[in-house]
């Protein structure tokens, strides 16, 4: 409900800018510890602390092809012939060097032997039998014929050659991808000191809200935002634990937004393996709606009540001007971060995005900044001076660079569809008025 008067607290924080918001947030931050996390579970965790390399790579000169290790300078001259003198393959190293008129076999990857200079490819040579060798160890002396000289360290891919011994693979504060997993694989490194992730209570405010699954009675809605902001808190790299609902009475928001902030352990509803757990309290608190000033919004009461100080009441934006932030400072720990959002499903996400995302990076040490670029807007856009306004656009490449078209006309805080496909946040200033076609605005990137 938005029928009341405003009183002096609605007022306050007006011409607060997204930007002054968010730093408020970041000053809040105190960085999360650092935990082991095993190779195979490390995607998208983010280094604690720089990672060095205790082996080379290559770990041993090795052979860039199937071939023959020789002494390039015994390829020279017409009718040159190697006596074939043993193998090296992947594995399994030769037993014995090559000496001056000598060859060894060798498999891509296997060890180069020791007094070899450079690999001929097999492409590159033939082979002949010869007699018995003199050692009368049987069979026929095989040799090979160089089809061409070979140049010295031809095809042998140096011990060193990519990572020396102590040498820093990734520094910390890194996000792990598939190329820095396969880098520590390749290095042999099979732990690594990764930031803990954050915790993150959902909680979803409103009598009208009805799980996806279950059928609409009047005036019900599902409920969207617990799902939006669980996936956007792990597309951020939290952990969730999500306490689904908080009805519109002012006793059991309190209860429940005072179970969730409880420094004891509590019990916590994970959706994705639909358990129960007993958990530590969460780093970071998400209420989705009920923040605001109808009659029936009691999220900040409640927070007030339980200890929670708030650090700033609306943004001077739109979508997503009833935000708010505050938090419980904890005797000797972390200060939990409360953040209310509002509960139009797209002020939430877009809040999220410019509020909350920052702060859970920044808990991880990743830079809290996302993308941000410059683009051309592709329609001319009209609005009222005072507040920053964040369009949803998919971005174009053209020649001249980015060009952002609105993902829908409508950009009402409820057409969530306008979402579906974005990849970003076009800012319109808030002095600005008419922003004409081909105009530069800046743009956040959303992923
Ligand atoms: P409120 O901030 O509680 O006044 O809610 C603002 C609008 O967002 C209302 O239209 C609510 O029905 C809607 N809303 C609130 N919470 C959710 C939710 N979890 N999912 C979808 N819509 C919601
Ligand atoms: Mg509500």
């Amino acid at each position: 409900m938005r029928d009341e008067p405003p009183t002096p607290e609605v007022a306050r924080g007006e011409t607060l800018t997204p930007e002054t918001a968010r730093d408020r947030v970041l000053a809040e931050v105190v960085p999360l510890g650092a935990e082991p996390v095993r190779l195979e579970d490390c995607l998208g965790r983010v280094t604690a602390a720089e990672v060095k390399s205790a082996i080379a790579l290559q770990p041993f000169d090795n052979s860039a092809m199937d071939g023959y290790a020789l002494r390039a300078a015994d390829t020279g001259g017409d009718g040159a012939r190697l006596r074939l003198v043993g193998e090296s393959r992947a594995g399994h190293p030769a037993e014995v060097a090559v000496g001056e008129g000598e060859a060894i076999w060798i498999s891509t990857g296997a060890m180069v032997p020791a007094g070899a200079d450079a690999v001929l490819p097999v492409e590159d040579t033939s082979e002949a039998e010869g007699s018995a060798p003199p050692d009368g160890s049987g069979g026929n002396q095989r040799f090979v014929l160089p089809a061409r000289l070979a140049r010295q360290g031809e095809n042998i891919r140096q011990a060193g050659e990519d990572v020396e011994p102590g040498q820093v693979l990734i520094p910390a504060g890194r996000q792990l991808r598939a190329a820095e997993v396969a880098v520590l694989a390749a290095a042999g490194v099979a732990e690594i000191e990764c930031a803990q992730r954050p915790r993150v209570a959902i909680l979803g405010s409103g009598d009208e809200l009805i799980p996806p699954g279950q059928p609409l009675a009047p005036g019900q809605i599902h409920d969207s935002n617990t799902y939006a902001l669980t996936a956007l808190a792990r597309e951020a790299g939290a952990e969730v634990a999500c306490v689904t609902h908080l009805p519109d009475d002012p006793a059991a928001t309190r209860q429940a937004l005072g179970a969730v902030l409880s420094p004891e352990l509590h019990q916590i509803f994970h959706p994705a393996d639909r358990k129960f757990d007993a958990v530590r309290p969460s780093d970071v608190l998400i209420v989705a709606g009920g923040v605001s000033v109808g009659r029936h919004d009691h999220v900040k009461g409640a927070l007030a009540d339980l200890g929670v100080e708030e650090r700033f009441w609306r943004v001077a934006m739109r979508p997503g001007g009833p935000t708010w932030f505050g938090v419980l400072p904890r005797e000797g720990g972390r200060p939990t971060l409360v953040f209310g959002l509002p509960g139009n499903p797209v002020s939430a996400m877009v809040t999220f995005h410019l509020f909350a995302k920052p702060a859970l990076r920044a808990l991880i040490g990743l830079d809290p900044n996302t993308g941000r670029t410059q683009a051309t807007l592709a329609t001319t856009y009209r609005k009222k001076p005072g507040k920053a306004h964040f369009l949803r656009c998919r971005l174009e490449l053209v020649d001249s660079g980015w060009r952002a078209h609105l993902t829908r006309e409508t950009q009402g805080s409820h057409i969530l569809t306008s979402m579906l496909s974005a990849d970003a946040l076009a800012e319109i200033p808030p002095d600005a008025d008419v922003v004409p076609t081909e105009a530069q605005v800046a743009v956040e990137i959303w992923n």
